[in-house]
């Protein structure tokens, strides 16, 4: 038994974060087990898995939280593969609840796999989403191997650079990641500083946040479009990097080519 049967609607959810999972891993951005993803699924929680018990003892988040009073989440596991994952979402991940004050949460289904120790910083990204009265209930950290090259130089780093740069390789990267890239200079992993400097980040109007050196942190609606502008934005550096390969600088759109791109698709200025 699963808490996904007879549950469609939350079994589709999880079944893309297990697609995404794969993909993940088939992209080499996942080793071991690198990334994390976190779902809020709580509009898909009915009035009989309310009632469920916990499988686990009350845990701390380590941080208070208000916004996710009520809130479910499907976090992956602790330690667990993506590409493990891909196969047994429920296996490799777990489905929790927060409790009512806030702090802490408990594990409901369906085996007691501990959430990611990224938790308190994906979960501290949900509760500012709610916050903003968001429709993202997505976040994925993973590892694009030609994003992450490019914060291995100064240029790159400094505000919008990359985001000019990506936007000008092929004309629907501007289109389906109309918000460019935010930029966070590099902080220890699981640091409170990189939770904070993510969250300021993704106010300032970014969906995708690169860590210096690191990875990416995105949001979205739900799990597939937060991978889709990552993967969009990361084939923008492969064609990049495929012309200096080929021994030039790319030559890119010019600005009247992204404005007029812009203008016709009303994209966010
Ligand atoms: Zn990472």
């Amino acid at each position: 038994m699963s808490i996904l049967d007879n549950r469609p609607s939350l079994k589709a959810e999880i079944d893309k974060v297990a697609e995404v999972a794969g993909y993940l891993w088939i992209k080499g951005w996942a080793e071991r087990n690198g990334g994390n993803i976190t779902i809020n699924i709580t509009e898909w929680v009915d009035e009989e898995m309310k009632t469920l018990p916990a499988i686990s003892e009350p845990r701390a988040i380590g941080t208070v939280l208000p916004h996710l009073r009520g809130c479910w989440f499907y976090c992956k596991g602790t330690q667990k593969r993506m590409r493990d994952l891909a196969r047994d979402p429920m296996g490799s991940g777990s489905i929790i609840r927060i409790l009512p004050d806030c702090a802490h949460y408990e594990m409901v289904a369906d085996a007691p796999v501990a959430p990611t120790s990224e938790l308190p910083s994906h979960l501290s990204v949900h509760n500012y989403l709610l916050a903003k009265s968001s429709p993202y209930r997505a976040s994925l950290h993973t590892h694009p191997i030609e994003l992450v090259a490019l914060t291995h130089s100064k240029k790159w780093l400094e505000k919008d650079a990359a985001t000019r740069m990506l936007w000008s390789m092929i004309p629907e990267t501007k289109a389906f990641c109309p918000r460019g890239l935010g930029m966070v200079p590099y902080m220890l992993p699981s640091s409170v500083g990189l939770a904070d400097a993510t969250i300021r980040a993704i106010d300032e109007d970014y969906d995708v946040v690169m860590w210096e050196k690191h990875g990416v942190f995105a949001v979205d609606t739900d799990i597939m479009s937060a991978f889709d502008q990552v993967d969009v934005l990361n084939k923008a550096a492969q064609i990049y990097i495929s012309a200096r390969n080929m021994g030039f600088e790319p030559e890119g759109m010019t600005d009247a080519q992204m404005k007029e791109l812009s203008d016709v698709f009303g994209l966010p200025k």
